[in-house]
């Protein structure tokens, strides 16, 4: 496909613009030396180029996306109009309180309703992913043993079957990462955290369900080892599409959670907008939270009114809370926009709609596991939660295709991979997690194609070494495209592109 500048052509353009009837003013040495290099182009060229680029990609609205830890669901479009009511867009962070109240309101429901679903007291949504929150949820465990003048406690735990973004943020945090092995069954080794743990443990990084898509039954026993060695538990939040409504980490020993509200709570993902990963904590931590926090202006009354207006007493925005804090992790109060969708998100879910979501996303993901198993090998037994992991190396061992080669063949039937070679400690892993939001219909579809490229790998692997055939490129060179990337693009026509 070419590029808008090699489309070019002398002299077409689309004015829409009325000419300018006030003079042009002149900035002496100020003006662009060169004429600018905009590509001429009529209207319904422009539209059909964009038109192509948006039947190039695939999305959620395209069709199944099962990328497992990812949770790709369909984000419901009224979220998307409430977030875009002028009210939340057009406002400004420096503008005074009193005009932002609902604003303010939006930020102090959400963090009321988050700490109910997560068992935290308080939260920060100036984090502005995942990571982000991992990185904040760590410097509150450092302020806190460094508060407490505990500076021996330099070690952060994480299991190997953690995202890569934990033993990251913690090294970003200054810790050093004590990885320990899962159990055959892929949740948390006892012996070995037992093992692990001491005076030097700041604390444990875990998801649950974890990254296996298991939920670890030991959790409380996991927690509770972790506590009494001094050390603090954070929860990865981003498999919370399991089991939102119906269990909570703080319950199950956490002190701090971070959740992707790109993930689990209607933002759409994957294309590098916006995210938001809000970092929530047990009371005694809230102090070390950043700022900006929003506050009620009178303290006495119950939150249940406060927050209705009844009583018109109205928020206030602390900067800095408290001199504990660890300062500003993002400018003002992170990614509000995404806040107010999934405010929006929840609320037309409701108490039990939140439930039914992880219900279904549970039941959708076994549905899909159980019709699979007896063709592909899953690497765990049992019923999982909202996602699975498929081994293919008894397949590789016995035909030659790679889990690579299969999610490449899904490809030519217009269907999206699943996560491929991960969680690391799965040979061949296919990690599947179809979500709450698809049909019956779409979950068959994707596994009567998956039946098809099992069978395929036996009769012809030839073909699945080879595909996808019918995609725009076809397998690049992974090691050669991180190894010598092109940074420039080369025109085939080099003479319609000056600079
Ligand atoms: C996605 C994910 C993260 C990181 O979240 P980002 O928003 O991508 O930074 C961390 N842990 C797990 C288990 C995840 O799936």
């Amino acid at each position: 496909m070419k590029l808008l500048f090699e489309q070019s052509a002398c002299g077409r353009g689309c004015d829409i613009l009325w000419k300018c009837d006030v003079p042009a003013v002149q900035h002496k040495g100020m003006e662009r030396e060169k004429k600018l290099n905009l590509p001429q182009m009529s209207e319904i060229d422009i539209s059909r180029h964009y038109t192509k680029l948006a039947e190039n990609t695939y999305g959620v609205n395209t069709g199944f996306y099962p990328l497992g830890s990812c949770t790709m669901k369909y984000n419901p479009k009224v979220n998307e109009d409430i977030a875009a009511l002028p009210g939340f867009t057009e406002i400004h962070p420096l503008q005074p309180v009193e005009t932002i109240q609902g604003c303010l309101k939006v930020l102090k429901l959400a963090e009321k309703i988050f700490c109910e679903i997560t068992g935290m007291d308080g939260m920060s949504f100036q984090p502005a992913a995942g990571a982000h929150g991992e990185f904040t949820g760590l410097l509150l465990i450092k302020a806190y043993h460094e508060k407490r003048g505990d500076i021996k406690r330099t070690k952060m735990i994480v299991p190997d079957s953690a995202h890569g973004t934990n033993p990251a943020s913690a090294a970003m945090a200054g810790y050093t990462i004590v990885n320990i092995p899962s159990m055959e069954d892929g949740c948390v080794d006892l012996k070995q955290l037992k093992a692990a743990v001491g005076e030097d443990t700041a604390g444990l990084m875990l998801t649950n369900p974890n990254t296996a898509g298991l939920f670890d039954k030991n959790i409380l026993e996991i927690t509770r080892i972790v506590h009494e060695a001094g050390g603090l538990n954070y929860y990865d939040g981003a498999n919370l599409n399991a089991v939102m409504g119906i269990v909570r980490p703080g319950d199950m020993g956490f002190d701090i959670v971070h959740l992707n509200l790109h993930k689990t709570f209607a933002t759409p993902h994957g294309g590098g907008g916006p995210g938001s990963g809000p970092c929530g904590c047990m009371e005694f931590l809230m102090p070390y939270l950043p700022g900006p926090r929003v506050c009620h202006n009178n303290h006495s009354t119950d939150q249940n009114t406060l927050l209705s207006g009844m009583d018109g007493s109205g928020f206030e925005l602390h900067l800095m809370e408290t001199p504990e804090s660890i300062g500003m992790v993002k400018e003002f109060y992170g990614n509000f926009l995404v806040v107010v969708r999934a405010l929006s998100y929840i609320l037309t879910l409701g108490r039990e709609g939140i439930k039914e979501a992880s219900q279904a996303a549970v039941l959708n993901a076994n549905y899909m596991m159980h019709r699979l198993k007896g063709h592909y090998e899953m690497a765990y037994g049992g019923p999982c939660m909202h996602e699975f992991v498929m081994s293919l190396a008894k397949m590789k061992q016995e035909t030659g295709v790679t889990a690579m080669d299969a999610a490449k063949s899904m490809l030519d039937y217009r269907l999206h991979p699943p996560t491929m070679y991960f969680p690391l400690i799965v040979q061949e892993a296919l990690m599947v997690e179809p979500t709450e939001t698809e049909s019956r219909e779409t979950l068959d579809d994707a596994v009567d194609i998956l039946l098809k490229i099992y069978r395929e790998a036996y009769e012809n692997p030839q073909k699945l070494h080879q595909s996808p055939g019918s995609t725009i490129i076809g397998r690049p060179d992974e090691v050669k495209a991180a190894r010598k990337p092109k940074l420039r693009y080369i025109p085939e026509n080099e003479s319609g592109w000056q600079n």
